[in-house]
């Protein structure tokens, strides 16, 4: 059996207060996208699980092997399967690349074993193992509140073509990103409502202006090469650029796929720092 686990930007990302459980209240529009890790899984005598990426671990470490944990707690099957992931979602990168394989591993369980568990179950679920995790079960275009568990489905966005640019060396931690926040003073929260709005009325240009993400007010200053990435993003030809997520993958929008090629193309020759550079978009059909 084999699974899309597609990755997602936030079309707007508004944080607020510190919880007392230590995270933070969100407010955030999430959007799958197509670029993706593929997961298959096989009949086997025992769990085990397989990346072709040598940096990441095989064992409870990995979130998607946690949510076999999490499907046998549920469901008191035993996964008797071998899963084995190939990785093409950014590492550490804001695209919530460990979430998606998390809530692939148990969708394919799911349909594997004859859905024992409902939607409600599986999303359930997944916010044991992440606060995204719930989100990458459906996936599509969807408000998240509360630590980001907490889901309304929205109008899905106007199709977006985009170009995601991650520097290769650089991964960062979202809990120290959304720590550092709680030092920044005086700062302006993302209008969530504005980007909800756009996607109700289905207007793509109110729904650029609405884009906004909270968390590049820490990553930005972290990492000032995300700046001169965004800028040329937007000197190249991009409508729009912004961060995903806590970071650090920039992306930047434009109007159909032929421009984002060039645009891809152009930001390859631009920069001689080793950047991932992929070119995507926010339509259903390209993503499973
Ligand atoms: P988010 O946007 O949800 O914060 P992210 O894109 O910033 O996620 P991930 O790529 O999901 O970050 O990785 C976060 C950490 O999770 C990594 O440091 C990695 O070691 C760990 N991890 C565990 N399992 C996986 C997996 N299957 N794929 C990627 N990372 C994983």
């Amino acid at each position: 059996m084999k699974e899309f686990a597609p990755g997602k930007i936030n079309l707007a990302l508004r944080v607020g207060k510190r919880r007392a459980d230590g995270f933070h209240d969100v407010d955030m529009v999430m959007q799958s996208i197509s670029l993706a890790d593929t997961i298959t899984l096989e009949e086997a005598p025992t769990l085990t699980l397989t990346i072709d990426s040598s940096a990441l671990p095989c064992d409870e470490r990995n979130l998607a092997y946690q949510a076999a944990l999490v499907f046998e707690k549920w469901t008191k099957i035993k996964p008797a399967v071998h899963i084995h992931i190939q990785k093409r979602i950014y590492l550490a990168a804001g695209l919530a690349g460990g979430s998606a394989d998390a809530a692939g591993v148990l969708r394919i369980l799911n349909r594997y074993y004859g859905k024992p568990l409902s939607r409600g179950q599986l999303e359930e679920a997944a916010a044991e193992i992440g606060s995204d995790v719930p989100f990458c079960i459906a996936g599509g275009t969807q408000r998240a509140l509360g630590r980001g568990e907490l889901m309304r489905p929205l109008p899905p966005s106007p199709t977006l073509w985009m170009v995601l640019a991650k520097p290769a060396a650089l991964g960062v931690s979202t809990a120290e990103v959304y720590r550092a926040l709680d030092g920044v003073k005086d700062r302006k929260e993302t209008d969530t409502d504005a980007c909800v709005a756009a996607l109700e009325h289905h207007d793509t240009k109110a729904l650029l202006s609405a884009l906004n993400n909270d968390l590049e007010a820490v990553t930005l200053e972290k990492v000032p090469f995300l700046v001169a990435l965004k800028e040329a993003m937007l000197r190249l030809g991009a409508e729009k650029a912004m961060m995903s997520g806590s970071g650090p993958t920039v992306f930047g929008l434009v109007k159909d796929e032929e421009t984002a090629c060039r645009l891809k193309e152009k930001l390859r020759e631009t920069f001689s720092q080793d950047l991932l550079l992929d070119v995507a978009c926010t339509e259903e059909e390209y993503y499973g």
